[in-house]
């Protein structure tokens, strides 16, 4: 029979790569809705969306990976659902294939926008190869773009059109941009690097329609009756989980598919690894879903070998992410609650929009993010992982080294 994946994303396609390097000689059968074999998606809204990189840069392997480690790719192949008493998947043309173990690695999707004129041209999202072909070539012919969501995504495309010489104008319904990711303060940091290059932010507002021409999107209404024009609208109001199949398959489901530690589903012959997957973080004590790249770099993996029931921890790894907007790069290492309470600490300059902002909860570090300060995840993840109460003042201080806080 063999191993099957469900997904061609950059999840599935590490899951593939355990597989063989765990010492699998069965079939493995990759079956990935899209026509492009697996790639990265994070220079979908930097480089590759700017122009300063092409397509060869995306993919996860060569073209002939697939090939030489006999993995059996099967492009444009969408799963409609799972029969796990027979343990087959059910392709949308009717097909079966056979599972000794299956992995859930589909990902997400961008939400959509519940308001008239959602369906216009020149409404754009973003997720995939081909949307951000599409978005590059409309942002070139833009003189007026309109973002709606001030999320990572949207930021991102946000500099991207401004350095493309578009006006922009960004829509959103919260006080901040990343508002829920970094709270007030450094979500400020965000706002001013962007009023710095000519965006017309505007926040608390509320998008009641796209308003059109002729099929093609003209503006964008807001509830105070406002219209912002512009000849392009990327809506990026984040991204919903893919667990369709996982639901009509009856396995547990919370925001994501839920696994445990070896990224198993509530039936033992199923995993699921990176956007779609629930999974406890033992460093955290909670549980999470994340969308961001590192999640499936890691938990792909990390299920590749668990259904070769490797020994082993288990997956282990901190939240990791990263962004780059105009000339400021960040990283951000572990997690927090921007509801719950939580302390602030900056080392270095946030002015000048060089420094490492530290979420403390009762003391404790959990989550740490350096913006053009480089070199320094592997100290925060020491100081996450160690559970320990940390000096504030200490580590608000740059001529403490990081490597001497405990
Ligand atoms: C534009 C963009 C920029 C990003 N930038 C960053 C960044 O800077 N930093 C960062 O950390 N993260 C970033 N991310 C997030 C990161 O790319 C995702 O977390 C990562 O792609 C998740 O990988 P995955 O394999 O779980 O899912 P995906 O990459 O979504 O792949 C899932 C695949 O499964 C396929 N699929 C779904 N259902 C089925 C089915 N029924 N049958 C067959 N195939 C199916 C989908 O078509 C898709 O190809 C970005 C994401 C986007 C979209």
């Amino acid at each position: 029979m063999g191993h099957v994946i469900v997904g061609g994303g950059l999840a599935g396609a590490r899951a593939a790569e355990a597989l063989r390097e765990g010492g699998y000689r069965d079939p493995v059968v990759l079956l990935a809705g899209e026509g492009h074999r697996p790639y990265d998606r994070p220079p979908l809204s930097k480089e590759y969306l700017q122009g300063s990189a092409d397509e060869g840069s995306v993919w996860v392997h060569p073209a002939d990976w697939y090939r030489e480690h006999d993995v059996e790719l099967r492009l444009g192949t969408a799963v409609s659902g799972i029969d796990r008493a027979a343990a087959e998947v059910i392709l949308a043309d009717g097909r079966r294939v056979a599972y000794d173990r299956l992995l859930l690695a589909t990902g997400s999707s961008p939400r959509r926008l519940p308001v008239p004129g959602a369906q216009l041209d020149r409404v754009h999202h973003l997720r995939t190869l081909d949307d951000s072909a599409s978005l590059r070539a409309a942002i070139s012919a833009a003189a007026r773009v309109a973002v709606v969501g001030a999320g990572w995504i949207g930021m991102e495309v946000t500099a991207a059109a401004r350095i493309a010489g578009a006006e922009v104008t960004v829509l959103e319904a919260a006080e901040a941009p990343l508002l829920a990711a970094l709270g007030p303060k450094i979500a400020e940091v965000f706002a001013g690097l962007h009023r710095e290059h000519g965006v017309d932010l505007r926040f608390g507002v509320q998008v009641t329609e796209i308003v059109g021409d002729d099929g093609a999107a003209t503006g964008v209404r807001l509830a105070d009756g406002g219209v912002v024009e512009a000849d392009l609208v990327l809506v990026a109001i984040g991204a919903a989980p893919n667990i369709g199949l996982a639901v009509s398959a009856g396995l547990d489901v919370d925001d994501g598919v839920v696994v445990d530690e070896r990224l198993r589903t509530s039936d033992p012959r199923i995993h699921a690894a990176g956007d779609v997957a629930n999974i406890p973080y033992r460093a955290l004590g909670r549980r999470l879903r994340v969308e961001h790249w590192a999640t499936a770099y890691y938990s792909g993996p990390a299920a590749g070998a668990a259904m070769l029931d490797a020994e082993g921890p288990g997956y282990d790894q901190l939240p990791y992410f990263y962004t780059d907007q105009y000339d400021l790069g960040m990283e951000y290492t572990g997690y927090v609650d921007q509801s719950e309470p939580v302390d602030l600490v900056i080392r270095g300059d946030l002015v000048g929009r060089e420094f490492i902002a530290f979420w403390l909860r009762e003391g404790r570090l959990v989550a740490g993010m350096n913006v053009n300060v480089w070199d320094v995840t592997e100290d925060i993840e020491r100081l996450i992982r160690s559970g320990a109460v940390i000096d504030a003042e200490r580590l608000a201080d740059p001529e403490i080294p990081l490597s001497e806080i405990k």
